[in-house]
């Protein structure tokens, strides 16, 4: 047994961790995180790591970013609390969806506030359904998501999410919910099929998934530009444009659930930008704080914006809502974490500084583990194979992944194991040098664990 600080003691004692094997914890107890500077984070004893996944693909800014706290203090001391609710609002949350609703320039019209994106995707489905309650298709609900997706963990958004995690023994998913194909080439690609005929096969599966369902039942579409959560998946080129028609044949929202996307992730301020997805609803969170203050938002097109309003007026209320949505600390830190995003030009850096990731993990290709190396902008899955021809993955699934992950944290890097495939997605202010210490630290654990695994 290791012998535990009494930090780590008390956390062993008194906390249940989420996405943690609780009895595993008791053992191997917690790495104590005191402190972060830029894209580095600190634990309770001076080990220093690069913060490879920006904690959870959130914090845009770096760590330690003074402008932030003082935003907070400035607003803690001013307007600490007070609701949006029956009328009221206050400067913080208004100048939020103003600027938010300006960067879609004029494809969105309202900002509607959450304190989580797993929220913010319940409150999608909510209005999802209120929206087709509104125009009198009562059996038009059911919302298509994606195997692999992942969109939250509350009981709509585990529903929206596809992996079996988030559903086995939680009496989940909710019946409304359909999933329908994971856009990912390597693996789900047929021998002699090219992406764009695979793009196309993707988009006849999700025909094929509404005209099963009754084309009158199904009301929206909800996918990540890329995934992040389920493995890192770029889709094909032509995939969103594809499935795009599809929704608009069908009369479906289209959803496009941003929270890892949104603010520069792509190198575009907006993941739909990089594909071309003309969303009806946008749903943004994490990067938007850089996850310094919880918040999310739901955007909506004028069109749904108009018919949500018109029926709430007819109800006497909008029944939803919450104590803290748009939070005046929270909406204070967004802004000042969206200025400086701006003012450094961070997204122009996700592009340029992304384009040197890419390649510099591109070059990894021939390693012996390394099965296919994917990516855009400041993120990328590096899939990690028990035989790279046949692209055989590793049995037992995930051991590898996990292998990685403890060995980097050894070698001062921390990444995420997703399965077999390892998730980058560093701090938008990470440098050119930077990036090659950090790939660099990476083909090192690459090849400690290849040296340590059996003939
Ligand atoms: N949607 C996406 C695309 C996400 O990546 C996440 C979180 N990883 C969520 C929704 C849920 O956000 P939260 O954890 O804030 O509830």
């Amino acid at each position: 047994m290791p012998a535990f600080s009494s930090a780590q003691s008390r956390d062993i004692n008194y906390h249940l961790h989420p996405y943690t094997n609780a009895v595993a914890h008791q053992k191997i107890g917690p790495r104590i995180i005191e402190r972060g500077v830029g894209i580095y984070v600190y634990d309770e004893q001076g080990n220093k790591y690069l913060e490879a996944m920006a904690g959870l693909w959130s914090v845009a800014v770096g760590f330690g970013e003074p402008r932030l706290g003082e935003a907070a203090a400035r607003q803690m001391r001013k307007l600490p609390y007070y609701h949006t609710f029956t009328h009221k609002s206050h400067a913080p949350s208004i100048e939020l969806a103003e600027k938010l609703v300006g960067y879609t320039q004029g494809r969105m019209s309202r900002a509607f506030f959450t304190n989580s994106g797993s929220e913010a995707n319940d409150t999608v489905v909510k209005l999802v359904w209120y929206y087709n309650n509104a125009l009198g298709r009562a059996q038009k609900k059911k919302i298509i998501a994606r195997q692999r997706g992942y969109h939250g963990v509350t009981v709509a958004s585990a529903s929206l999410t596809g992996l079996a995690a988030n559903h086995r023994d939680f009496d989940l998913p909710l019946p409304q919910m359909k999933h329908t194909s994971c856009p990912h080439f390597y693996r789900q690609g047929r021998p002699g099929e090219t992406e764009e005929d695979f793009a196309t096969r993707m988009a006849s599966d999700l025909e094929a998934l509404i005209l099963e369902e009754g084309p009158e039942t199904v009301a929206a579409f909800i996918g990540e530009p890329v995934m992040g959560a389920g493995g890192v998946i770029i889709p094909p080129r032509t995939y969103w444009s594809k499935i795009q028609a599809v929704c608009r044949k069908y009369d479906l929202l289209i959803i496009a659930d941003e929270v890892i996307t949104g603010f520069g992730r792509l190198g575009t301020r907006f993941g739909s930008e990089a594909f071309g997805i003309e969303p009806d609803i946008m749903v943004l969170s994490k990067q938007i704080t850089s996850s310094y203050q919880p918040l999310a938002a739901v955007l909506l097109s004028p069109e749904v914006t108009a018919v949500i309003a018109d029926h709430s007026a007819a109800l006497g209320t909008f029944g939803h809502g919450y104590t803290t949505s748009g939070h005046p600390v929270a909406a204070a830190v967004a802004i000042e974490n969206l200025n400086i995003i701006d003012e450094r030009g961070l997204v122009e850096n996700a592009a340029a500084t992304g384009a040197i990731m890419q390649a510099a993990l591109l070059e990894l290709a021939g390693h012996p583990l390394v099965g296919e190396v994917r990516g855009m902008g400041l993120i990328a899955g590096v899939e990690l194979v028990a035989d790279k021809e046949s692209r055989r993955p590793f049995d037992p699934l995930g051991a590898t992944g996990a292998a990685i992950y403890e060995r980097a944290q050894e070698n001062g890097l921390i990444v995420r194991g997703i399965q077999d495939t390892i998730a980058f997605c560093p701090p938008l202010i990470i440098t050119p040098d930077q990036v090659a210490d950090m790939v660099a630290l990476f083909r090192k654990t690459l090849d400690e664990v290849h040296a340590s695994m059996p003939g």
